[in-house]
């Protein structure tokens, strides 16, 4: 079975995908907890960090850079912005497929709640 994530992918829901490669892809957060809040997904369902394996190095590494060109294809790379992955339970973690927040739009604050 598909994770939600793969279905966005999949373009079986719909949603405003801002970027799209052969290893990633980028769209808007359906609950934003900022002006500007995308998730960065590998294409391939890494379940979580915890789960990751030598072999996602590339995957990982990608997802990263796709934050920064996201950030200036979206115009936010300048003022700044703040990446999370939230990590299972204690992470905060609500979906079963690797994601990379971006939030953008106003100051953070930290310590993170
Ligand atoms: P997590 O808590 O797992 O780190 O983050 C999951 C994120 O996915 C949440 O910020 C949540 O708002 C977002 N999300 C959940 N379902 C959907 C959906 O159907 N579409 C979009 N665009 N975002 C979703």
């Amino acid at each position: 079975m598909s994770t939600l994530f793969e279905k966005i992918a999949a373009r079986e829901i719909p949603t405003d995908i801002v970027y799209e490669d052969d290893l990633c892809l980028c769209f808007r957060d359906i609950n934003p907890q900022a002006p500007v809040h995308l998730l960065i997904v590998p294409k391939k369902p890494i379940v979580r960090i915890a789960e990751a394996g030598a072999e996602d190095k590339e995957t990982l590494g990608h997802l990263l850079l796709t934050a920064q060109l996201v950030a200036k294809q979206e115009g936010f790379a300048e003022k700044g912005f703040r990446t999370v992955i939230n990590n299972g339970p204690d992470g905060g973690e609500e979906v079963p497929h690797l994601h990379l927040h971006i939030l953008a739009g106003r100051k953070m604050t930290w310590p993170p709640g």
